[in-house]
């Protein structure tokens, strides 16, 4: 099966519908097919998990069946056997091993794409610690495969781009120690793992009056924070986020204090996503860019599976072209269709969630202000894809991509981010 490149919101950019060698389904976490007892592998150059067979050398792997003189060889992550349970594999073949930004390759690497990018993880003799670290890292490889897909840049500021890249800290607090905060600087996103705590996260989300709190929902927009520094910080798009999202330069501490003490504007359901994306432009933002990350997996996970809104029985008045903030964008009647369907999609699931007493699958409502941040989202990480398209990187054969109105540049980061922060998501 080949990995589809053309990524586009109404077609499965993030597959997660996959099968073994056997023909029975098999899912992204797994790495052993409990129906034939074939290993299996994630490989995240062509965002497909692998039936496997041994290689020639030890510790190596080919897919099961792959045809031709010389099959692409694999290693495991090192962190298949901990409690990451990691099962994504390294491609050994130079085209695919993974390079520093002066394009040289890193043989020597033993961690995945995704285990790549941690600078710190709890110490794994503490097993509450390391249990929760293997919550935190499943929920990471969902968040690295769909931004691979996207084809956004996914470098680690470690070992490959020491600027521009970015790195994760996931930390406890220690005795004695500042409390860790969650929150994003320079590249480096921290969690602090109590938030794989189930009592502790259901806790604080109640005491933040939040309808919806997630490890993957951390991780989303934390990066949308990095992403905002790699992409919108001194680029042409800034003037349009400032149009949108409001200007960043406000003061962000007051800001949080404000929030913090006053609790936000009763108004804020008219123009934000949530209730904590009104407290400055760049929490506007990570909710956003977190928001969009949801639906995207969220309905391409639909796709996979040939979930079809199509013929539902919902019926929502749709979302039109006026409400958009690029109604002449190239792909815009494509990205109506995807809100709408999206829109059908998450009514059906909440009442379902309601028909088995759960919580509902999607608190949120969008306001015709958030189709417009989400547009604009969407059409900045279609431009970042072609920026991101290099050798080496999942992406390297042509797309055709949109081009927006505001063109697209490759920036340098420019400012620093913000103070962590004791929230998100
Ligand atoms: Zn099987
Ligand atoms: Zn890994
Ligand atoms: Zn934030």
């Amino acid at each position: 099966m080949t990995f589809d490149s053309s990524f586009s919101p109404l077609e499965p950019s993030v597959r997660r519908r996959f099968n073994c060698r056997c023909g029975k389904p098999v899912f992204f976490r797994n790495s052993l097919c409990i129906a034939c007892g074939t290993a299996l592998g994630f490989d995240p150059v062509r965002g497909d998990i692998l039936s496997l067979a041994p290689g020639a050398e030890e510790g190596t792997w080919i897919e099961d069946g792959a045809a031709g003189p010389s099959p692409e060889v694999y290693r495991r992550c090192a962190n298949f056997d901990t409690a990451a349970s990691c099962n994504w594999l390294l491609p050994q073949s130079p085209e695919h091993v993974a390079r520093d930004v002066s394009g040289t390759p890193l043989q020597q690497r033993t961690l995945c794409i995704a285990c790549a990018l941690n600078r710190q993880i709890p110490d794994l003799s503490n097993a509450v610690h390391a249990a929760q670290w293997g919550k935190i890292e499943m929920a990471k490889r969902r968040l690295v495969s769909a931004l691979l897909a996207m084809g956004l840049p996914v470098d680690s500021r470690l070992d490959q781009d020491p600027q521009r890249g970015v790195a994760f800290d996931f930390m406890s607090d220690l005795n004695g120690q500042p409390r860790v905060l969650t929150g994003h600087a320079d590249g480096l996103v921290t969690l602090n793992i109590e938030e794989a705590d189930d009592v502790k996260r259901e806790k604080a989300r109640a005491a933040m009056h939040e309808p919806y709190r997630t490890l993957l929902g951390h991780l989303r927009h934390e990066i949308g924070h990095y992403y905002w520094d790699r992409l919108v910080a001194g680029s042409d798009w800034l003037e349009d986020y400032r149009s949108l999202f409001g200007d960043e330069r406000a003061d962000y501490a007051a800001a949080l204090q404000t929030h913090y003490a006053q609790g936000p504007a009763p108004d804020w359901p008219l123009h934000y996503v949530s209730a904590y994306a009104s407290t400055h432009p760049w929490e506007d933002w990570a909710e956003t860019w977190a928001h969009y990350l949801h639906m995207v997996d969220t309905f391409d996970t639909a796709m996979s599976f040939g979930l079809s809104m199509e013929e539902s029985d919902i019926e929502y008045e749709p979302f039109t072209a006026d409400m958009l903030y690029r109604p002449e964008a190239a792909d815009a009647p494509a990205f109506l269709e995807f809100l709408n369907s999206w829109t059908r999609l998450s009514g059906v699931l909440n009442e379902i969630s309601r028909s088995m007493g759960t919580p509902d699958f999607y608190p949120f409502v969008l306001p015709i202000e958030v189709v417009r941040k989400l547009q604009f989202v969407h059409l900045l990480v279609q431009s970042a894809r072609v920026v991101a398209r290099q050798p080496g990187t999942p992406l390297d054969t042509a797309s055709e991509s949109v081009t927006p109105p505001p063109p697209p540049s490759a920036s340098p980061d420019a400012s620093a981010q913000p103070v962590p922060e004791t929230t998100g998501g």
